[in-house]
């Protein structure tokens, strides 16, 4: 299985209120298999409140090929279609802080259009957060 994927054509994707605040206005992210909404996963980027202890799984991230990976899953923009990736501890932070480098981005960019996804319609990888080059525009300050 590649290391980010789209979830199976007719899987089922029910809307689930975030983990920690309840929130289920709309399809949020997936954490290791948990709902977070931005919110809720902002407050994890700057180390604010309980980090994520869920236990990985033996895949390979998607940047570095690390073994031991948690699983996140986003809604592109106008999809009901999540797609998922396998990502370790460290990228993982850094993808929901908006601070990979340019060559993790490159990678996550390169795999996401073999998938026919703009990078424009993931959210923490959209031109806001990224210029052209991966060069990080808003990342997160962690203050803990
Ligand atoms: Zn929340
Ligand atoms: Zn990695």
């Amino acid at each position: 299985m590649d290391a980010i994927r789209l979830a199976p054509t007719g899987s089922v994707f029910p809307q689930l209120p975030c983990c920690r605040c309840g929130d289920n206005s709309r399809y949020w992210d997936r954490l290791g298999g948990k709902t977070y909404c931005p919110n809720c996963t902002e407050a994890l980027a700057v180390g604010d409140g309980e980090s994520i202890a869920e236990r990985t799984d033996r895949r390979r991230c998607a940047v570095c090929h690390h073994l031991g990976t948690l699983r996140y899953l986003t809604f592109p923009l106008n999809s009901r279609r999540p797609v998922e990736m396998d990502l370790c501890g460290e990228h993982l932070r850094a993808l929901l802080s908006r601070r990979l480098g340019p060559h993790a981005y490159g990678q996550l960019r390169r795999q996401l259009t073999g998938l026919e996804l703009a990078v424009s319609r993931i959210f923490l990888l959209h031109e806001a957060f990224y210029d052209d080059h991966g060069h990080a525009l808003q990342p997160a300050v962690e203050w803990y």
